[in-house]
């Protein structure tokens, strides 16, 4: 739960430099997209959102949440693949040599403001 607090303040400091300057009064909609091989807890991470953005421009804003496939480099089979577990052998040749090339990470897509 530490951890998705903190990201939920990292998310908070991104709408806020976001919003700086323009003449939005609210943000009404987040959208983050996580990736399946990140450690992060959606519904722990809607809860710190929630508490986080109290009292914010972003009070009571929406937060949608995509999941981002993982993918991975295969050095046996020498091909992209796709990963849904990290750990988990390579789906085309079985190999264990995957380099994780994408869906560890969580950034914000977009957000709607009034
Ligand atoms: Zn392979």
């Amino acid at each position: 739960m530490m951890h998705e607090m903190a990201l939920a303040e990292g998310v908070l400091g991104i709408v806020e430099q976001t919003v700086k300057g323009q003449s939005c009064t609210k943000v009404t909609k987040v959208r983050l997209e996580i990736g399946e091989l990140s450690h992060v807890a959606p519904e722990a991470l809607r809860f710190c959102f929630k508490a986080v953005m109290n009292g914010t421009i972003a009070q009571g804003a929406t937060l949608e949440i995509d999941r981002t496939p993982g993918r991975a480099w295969c050095h046996d089979c020498g091909q992209n693949v796709p990963v849904s577990t990290l750990g988990a052998p390579c789906p085309e040749c079985d190999g264990f040599k995957l380099q994780i090339t994408g869906g560890e990470d969580m950034r914000v897509r977009d957000m709607e403001v009034e």
